[in-house]
């Protein structure tokens, strides 16, 4: 096997995938409880005690609820910064088993080279992730992934570092006019979305793939959709004129069922 990469997750109210490769079993994201990452996992023919580690994006609990629970496995290393494993930390009363990275810094885990860069969100230190593994030969040809969600806009450096990536999933969160005309958030937390440390609608994201100049992108997943403010139909129908090339094809995460949201090399 070379790799797996299956997103088991993933909307407003919870984010969570699998990232298998040589050497490495990870998850990226945990915010769903313990209990349902396991199961999911296991709709997956994988289980937890596999698994060597998770990637703390930021605190927010549909990143991040499922640390407590998974820290019983004491197997499990939780990569994060020092501020998104502070904020995690402080509200429980089991020890975690922190490895702490530096933003911007990349690091290696095993076979996979991280690079964790910031993202402008309302949290401690908001990150997003670039996964690099493989040896570029027939049976381990080297891949990237981008995991970009939880931001209120792209900054041009953001922009350059996707360009090279196989796969990237990227956020799709809102369409503006159902979330100006949502009833059930206030107008402050409405402000909060549609801000500059929120979340990237779906005409931010579309502009994002339509900007980008040759991108190597085989797969791209739209992901992080609001259950409420945005459906799969609405994505679809948004993002269908645009063709990023003759390699690439786009899915949309549903978030009721990341189902069949995978690819493997
Ligand atoms: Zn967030
Ligand atoms: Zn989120």
């Amino acid at each position: 096997m070379g790799y797996y990469f299956r997103i088991l997750g993933s909307s407003s109210s919870g984010n969570c995938a699998l990232l298998k490769t040589e050497n490495s079993t990870v998850l990226i994201d945990a915010g769903f409880s313990g209990k349902r990452i396991c199961e999911m996992l296991a709709e997956t023919g994988e289980c937890i005690e596999n698994v060597d580690a998770v990637f703390i994006t930021h605190e927010h609990s549909d990143h991040a609820s499922g640390v407590k629970g998974l820290a019983r496995h004491k197997n499990l290393i939780f990569h994060a910064n020092a501020d998104t494993a502070h904020a995690i930390q402080r509200k429980l009363t089991r020890r975690v088993t922190w490895s702490l990275f530096e933003t911007g810094r990349p690091f290696l885990f095993r076979d996979l080279e991280v690079s964790p860069f910031s993202v402008p969100h309302d949290a401690y230190d908001p990150v997003a992730f670039v996964f690099a593994w493989g040896e570029n030969d027939l049976f381990n040809p080297s891949r990237k992934l981008a995991w970009l969600t939880d931001l209120g806009y792209v900054p041009n450096l953001i922009k350059q570092k996707i360009l090279d990536v196989d796969y990237l999933v990227v956020e799709a969160n809102h369409d503006i006019k159902m979330l100006e005309m949502d009833n059930r958030r206030p107008w402050s937390l409405k402000q909060r979305i549609l801000g500059r440390h929120g979340h990237l609608s779906n005409k931010a994201a579309l502009a994002l793939l339509q900007e980008a100049e040759n991108p190597n992108w085989r797969k791209v997943f739209l992901a992080h959709l609001s259950k409420d403010c945005n459906n799969v139909d609405l994505v679809r129908r948004t993002f269908q004129p645009i063709e990023i090339s003759h390699q690439c094809s786009m899915e949309v995460v549903n978030p009721d069922s990341a189902k069949g949201m995978e690819v493997t090399g």
